[in-house]
C-alpha cells in the first residue's frame, strides 16, 4: 500500500474517533442527568421555601397549645378552690366565677387559632410529602441515569482504544512531514486527505480542471497533490 493510501486509512480511523468521542459529548444521558440536577436543584430550594413555612407554623401551634394547657390546668384549679367550699364570702366567689369565665373565653379564643393554624398547615404538609415524593423519583433517576452514563461512556473507551491502536499501526510507515502536514490540514473539519474521484475531489466535492487532472494522474503514485479548490492532499 502507498504512503498515501495508507494516509487514507489513517484518516479514516481519525474520523472514527472524532465521531466516537462526539458521540461521547452528547450521550443523552449527559443531558438528563443535567436537566434532573437542574430539577433536583429547584425543588431543594422550594422545600427549604416549604418547610421553613411549615416549622414556623408548628412553632406557633406549639406555643398556642402550650398556652391551652396551661390555663386549663388554671382553670382545673380554680373550679376545684370555686367547689371546694374553700371560699365563702360571696364577692371573693364571684371575683373567682368572673375569673374562670375569663380564662375560658380565652380558651375558646385560643381554640379557634389552634383550628385556623392546622388549617394553614395542612396544605404546607401536603406541598412537602408531594415535593419530597418528586425529589426522590428524580434522585432515583439520576443515579439511574449517572450509571448508564458511566457504563456507554466506558463502552465508548473501550472502541476509542481500539481505533486508535489501529491507527497507531496504520500511521507508522507513514513518514513524519506527510503526517505533520496531514494533521495541519485536519484542523480545518477534520479532512486532510481525500480520494481523487474523477474530476472530483471527495474532501470539497468540487471538480478539478481536466489539465490538473490529467498532470495529477500522470504523477507517480507516491506524489503527493494537492486539490486545486481545498488544499487537500489528493489520493489519485
Ligand atoms: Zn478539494
Amino acid at each position: 500500500m502507498t504512503d498515501l493510501e495508507q494516509l487514507l486509512t489513517v484518516q479514516a480511523h481519525d474520523t472514527q474517533t472524532d465521531q466516537l468521542r462526539h458521540k461521547r459529548a452528547t450521550l443523552p444521558e449527559r443531558a438528563r442527568a443535567a436537566e434532573l440536577k437542574v430539577v433536583l436543584g429547584d425543588l431543594a430550594r422550594e422545600l427549604e421555601v416549604q418547610d421553613a413555612t411549615r416549622a414556623d407554623l408548628a412553632r406557633e401551634l406549639k406555643k398556642r397549645e402550650d398556652e391551652l394547657a396551661l390555663l386549663e390546668e388554671k382553670i382545673k384549679k380554680e373550679d376545684a378552690t370555686l367547689y371546694g367550699g374553700g371560699v365563702s364570702n360571696p364577692r371573693e366567689l364571684q371575683a373567682l366565677q368572673d375569673e374562670i369565665a375569663g380564662m375560658k373565653r380565652r380558651v375558646s379564643t385560643i381554640e379557634d387559632a389552634v383550628l385556623e393554624l392546622l388549617e394553614r398547615l395542612e396544605p404546607v404538609e401536603v406541598e412537602v410529602a408531594t415535593l419530597e415524593t418528586r425529589r426522590t423519583e428524580n434522585s432515583d433517576e439520576l443515579a439511574r441515569v449517572q450509571a448508564a452514563l458511566t457504563v456507554a461512556e466506558a463502552e465508548l473507551d473501550v472502541e476509542l482504544d481500539a481505533v486508535a491502536a489501529e491507527r497507531a499501526r496504520a500511521a507508522a510507515g507513514i513518514p513524519d512531514a506527510l503526517l505533520a502536514e496531514y494533521t495541519q490540514l485536519r484542523t480545518h473539519g477534520g479532512v486532510g486527505v481525500a480520494r481523487l474521484s474523477g474530476n472530483r475531489c471527495e474532501g470539497c466535492h468540487l471538480t478539478m480542471a481536466a489539465a490538473e487532472v490529467e498532470r495529477i494522474k500522470r504523477s507517480g503514485p507516491d506524489e503527493v497533490a494537492h486539490c486545486e479548490e481545498c488544499g487537500r492532499i489528493l489520493v489519485h
